[in-house]
């Protein structure tokens, strides 16, 4: 059985301010839902007021957006796992679409990211997914495929166990389309059987496989009742305490 599980990916919103009033919002509106695992992903500056925020239950997890491979050292601009880790964060979100895109991330990074969090006892949240051209063309399933070996490399079944995926078609981010439930469950059974391959039945069976992707309180219901879509990973509508929560309520 696996606990469902809804990270909100705030991208570049919410400074510290906004965030500890969001949180708030978050909180009262989760009141009472339980049986699921629900995190946030604030930008960097505002861990600290997300951490400051979720001082009462319901338990949310807090994360990052991504973080570098690295423990320390000269790398401008870039924060480590364990910085992280002493932020009060236990995830991070990598290899997300707009960090392949706009900051020329690769698959190996993603898998040197995996590993460093990984050593730091935090889940790295592993995204791939095709974009329309790589639809259009047949490829989709080819892509995400290499997309996720490449970016598991080296990792050992021990640890795959810990890692969360998030399937996120690219051009269903931020674009208000989304994938039909039979794409998304093709997809996501698709990467349950890569997983199988990576680390074997039982491990597979218990990696969360996230949808992400234009999901909303309209759309989340038929997403989340598929067989293989354990949660979601939800931008816009995570800024949004009331229509977050919604979707949350959906996935239990
Ligand atoms: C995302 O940023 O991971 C995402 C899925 O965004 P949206 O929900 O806005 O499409």
């Amino acid at each position: 059985m696996r606990i469902p599980l809804l990270i909100g990916n705030w991208k570049m919103n919410k400074g510290p301010s906004e965030t500890a009033e969001l949180v708030e919002g978050l909180l009262a509106a989760l009141e009472g839902i339980s049986g699921v695992d629900v995190g946030i992903a604030p930008p960097f500056v505002s861990l600290h007021a997300a951490k400051g925020a979720l001082v009462r239950p319901p338990m949310v997890l807090l994360g990052a957006q991504n973080c570098h491979w690295a423990e320390s050292g000269a790398f401008t601009g870039e924060i480590s796992p364990s910085m992280l880790a002493e932020c009060g964060c236990s995830f991070a979100i990598l290899g997300h679409s707009e960090r392949r895109q706009f900051f020329g991330e690769n698959d190996s990074g993603v898998s040197k990211r995996a590993h460093a969090l990984l050593k730091a006892g935090m889940v790295p949240v592993v995204c791939v997914g095709e974009t329309l051209d790589e639809r259009e063309a047949g490829a989709h399933l080819e892509v995400v495929e290499k997309q996720l070996t490449a970016s598991l490399e080296g990792i050992e079944a021990g640890s795959l166990g810990r890692v969360v995926i998030a399937y996120e078609p690219v051009w269903a981010i931020g674009t208000g389309k989304t994938a039909s439930p039979e794409q998304a469950q093709q997809m996501h059974e698709h990467i349950r059987k890569i997983l199988i391959k990576l680390g074997g039945a039982a491990v597979a069976d218990g990696i969360r496989i996230l949808y992400g992707g234009s999901v909303t309180p309209d759309n989340a219901a038929i997403l989340l009742k598929q067989p293989d879509i354990d949660g979601a990973l939800v931008g816009g509508a995570s800024l949004d305490a009331q229509k977050f929560a919604s979707i949350v309520r959906f996935s239990v």
